[in-house]
C-alpha cells in the first residue's frame, strides 16, 4: 500500500513506524496509508526549520519574489494533476479542487508582491541629529496546521506569506488528505525554496503536541474545528508563542423580502450544497424575513432534483462524497433527530441510493428550524440547509448576532440602505451582499468573529504580514565628535 512520507529538509521521510489510513471516499477503499509523526521526529523537522533559518531570513527580497513568481507559474502548469490528488483523498469534484487551487494561488501572487509590505518607516530629525527606523524581521520557525477541507488552499493561507516574510515552516497537514501538502512542498521545492524552509510533518495530535510544546517554535498558525481551534489558541500561548487559530462556523444567509428570489434560490443551493457543505464559509443557514419562506422555500427544493450527486472525477458531478464514513454517519444522525426536534423535512439526504460503498449522502433541507434545535446550534460540516424563518429584519439579525459563531454572513436584497445597515451591524468576519460565500481575495485578510476566530490576526493578506514579523525600531545619531559630553539625565527630545 502507498505511504504518504514527510518531507523533511527537501527529503521524503518514510521511516515513521506509526501510521494511519487515507481513504477514497468516492470507493470508502483505504487505499494509501499516511505516516505519523513521533514527539522525537517532530522535534527533527523543528530543528530542519530552525537550522534553514538563518541563510533564508538572509535570503533577498528580489530572490524570495523570484521564487513565488515561478511556484505561481508552477501551480498553474501542475493544476490538474494537483486537483487530482485533491480529489482523490478528499472526494469533492474536480472543478471544486481546482477552484481551490485558484485561490490560494492568489496567496502566492500577494507573496510575490510583499516586498512592497515589508517596507518599514523612517523619521528624519526626530530629535536633534536623530532618526529612527522601523524595519520589519520574522518571527522565526512557524508551525502550520491545516484542516481536511481545503487541502491546498489552507496550507498556501499560511505558508506563502509566512515563508515570503522570511520565516521558515513546519506544516502539518490533516491526516485524512495529507498528499497535496506534499505536492505543494516539492513544487515550491522545484521554484527553488531551499532545503529546510518548507518542511511537511505528517501525523496526528502528537505531532500538533510538538509544535506547542517547542520552544523553537515561535508562532503557530491553525485552521480547524472549534473546539481544538480554542484549546490549540490557549497552548500555543500559554507556551509564549503568538498564535492565530481559525475555527467552525454556522453562516447565515439572510433574505429579505425585496430579493430576487430565484437569484437567492441559487446562491443558496450552490453556497449550501457545494463541496458537500464541508466548507467554513458554507451557508448552513437561510434566514427569511417576512412572508416569502414559502417561496424561497419551494425554490431551492425544486433545484435540489437536478443536483448530480457522485465520484467527484467523473464529468458533470455536482457534489462528491464526505471525507469519512464515520463523518457520514455523524451528519446522518442529525438529519434523523430533525423531525424529532420539530423541524419540517423538505429533502432526507439519506433516502438518496448509491450504487457503491463510496461515503456519500444526499442533500437535506430542513424547513421551520428554531434556534434551540441541535440542527441550528451545531456546525454539521455536511449538505444540510436549514430555514429559519422571522418577521423582521430586527428579529433575523438578533438571530445571527446570538449565534456562537461568526465566520462568514451575507444578505440578499435589493435595497442598499438595508444591507449598509446590514454590514454594520452584523457580527461577523466576512459579510457578503448578494455574495452567498464572502471569501476575501488575496489582497484582504479572512477571518471569522467569536469563536470562528481564537487571537487578535485574521490570515493571509495585510494581516499576514504583521502576524508573521516582529518589528524592530531603530534610533541612530551620527555624533560630531566635537559636541559629545556627559549627561546623566534621561534622553529628551530636543
Ligand atoms: P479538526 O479540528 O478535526 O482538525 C484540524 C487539524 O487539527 C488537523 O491537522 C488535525 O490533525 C489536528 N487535530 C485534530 N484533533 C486534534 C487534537 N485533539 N489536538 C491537536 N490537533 C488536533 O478539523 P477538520 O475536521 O480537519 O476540519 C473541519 C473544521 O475546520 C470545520 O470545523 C471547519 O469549519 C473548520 N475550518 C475553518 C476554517 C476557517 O477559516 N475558519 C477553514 C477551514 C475549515
Amino acid at each position: 500500500m502507498q505511504l504518504i512520507p514527510h518531507f523533511i529538509a527537501g527529503q521524503e521521510d518514510t521511516t515513521s513506524e506509526r501510521r494511519g489510513p487515507v481513504y477514497n471516499p468516492a470507493t470508502g477503499e483505504q487505499h494509501k496509508e499516511v505516516a505519523f509523526a513521533t514527539t522525537d521526529f517532530a522535534n527533527q523537522a523543528i530543528a530542519a526549520a530552525a537550522a534553514a533559518l538563518p541563510a533564508w531570513r538572509a535570503t533577498s527580497l528580489t530572490k524570495r519574489t523570484d521564487i513565488f513568481f515561478k511556484l505561481r507559474t508552477l501551480l498553474q502548469e501542475r493544476k490538474a494533476e494537483l486537483a487530482a490528488i485533491v480529489t482523490n483523498e478528499h472526494g469533492k469534484v474536480l472543478d471544486d479542487a481546482a477552484g481551490e487551487i485558484a485561490r490560494g494561488s492568489e496567496n502566492v501572487e500577494f507573496a510575490a508582491g510583499l516586498i512592497n509590505l515589508l517596507k518599514g518607516e523612517h523619521s528624519e530629525q526626530v530629535s536633534s541629529g536623530i532618526d529612527v527606523h522601523s524595519i520589519k524581521q520574522p518571527v522565526g520557525v512557524v508551525g502550520c496546521i491545516t484542516p481536511f477541507n481545503f487541502p491546498v488552499m489552507v496550507p498556501l493561507w499560511m505558508i506563502a506569506s509566512a515563508i515570503a516574510c522570511g520565516n521558515t515552516v513546519v506544516l502539518k497537514p490533516s491526516e485524512k488528505d495529507p498528499s497535496a501538502a506534499l505536492f505543494l512542498a516539492k513544487l515550491f521545492q522545484e521554484a527553488g525554496l531551499p532545503d529546510g524552509v518548507l518542511n511537511v510533518l505528517q501525523g496526528d495530535k502528537e505531532a500538533v503536541d510538538a509544535l506547542l510544546e517547542s520552544p523553537t517554535v515561535k508562532a503557530i498558525s491553525f485552521v480547524g474545528s472549534t473546539p481544538i481551534a480554542r484549546s490549540i489558541y490557549q497552548r500555543a500561548a500559554a507556551n509564549g508563542k503568538r498564535v492565530q487559530a481559525l475555527g467552525g462556523a454556522k453562516n447565515h444567509m439572510m433574505v429579505l423580502p425585496d430579493a430576487d428570489l430565484g437569484n437567492a434560490a441559487d446562491a443558496a443551493v450552490s453556497a449550501a450544497y457545494g463541496s458537500a457543505g464541508e466548507r467554513c464559509m458554507a451557508v448552513s443557514v437561510v434566514v427569511t424575513v417576512g412572508d416569502i419562506a414559502d417561496e424561497l422555500v419551494a425554490g431551492i427544493k425544486d433545484r435540489l432534483g437536478a443536483l448530480k450527486i457522485g465520484d467527484g472525477t467523473k464529468a458533470g458531478t455536482d457534489m462528491g462524497p464526505l471525507i469519512t464514513g464515520e463523518h457520514r454517519d455523524k451528519v446522518a444522525s442529525y438529519v434523523a433527530g430533525a423531525a424529532a426536534e420539530g423541524a419540517t423535512v423538505i429533502a432526507d439526504g439519506r433516502e438518496t441510493l448509491f450504487d457503491n460503498d463510496g461515503f456519500f449522502i444526499g442533500v437535506t433541507l430542513l424547513d421551520h428550524v428554531k434556534p434551540h434545535m441541535s440542527v441550528y446550534t451545531d456546525e454539521i460540516f455536511g449538505p444540510v440547509l436549514c430555514v429559519v424563518r422571522t418577521e423582521s429584519y430586527d428579529e433575523a439579525l438578533e438571530l445571527i448576532n446570538s449565534n456562537q459563531f461568526g465566520n462568514g454572513t451575507a444578505i440578499y436584497t435589493r435595497d442598499g440602505g438595508a444591507a449598509r445597515a446590514f454590514q454594520f451591524d452584523v457580527e461577523a468576519g466576512m459579510v457578503g451582499v448578494n455574495v452567498p460565500v464572502p471569501v476575501p481575495v488575496g489582497s484582504f485578510s479572512f477571518g471569522g468573529w467569536k469563536d470562528s476566530l481564537f487571537g487578535d490576526a485574521h490570515i493571509y493578506g495585510p494581516e499576514s504580514v504583521h502576524f508573521y514579523t516582529r518589528s524592530k525600531v531603530v534610533t541612530t545619531r551620527w555624533n560630531d565628535p566635537s559636541t559629545s559630553s556627559v549627561n546623566l539625565g534621561f534622553p529628551s527630545n530636543s
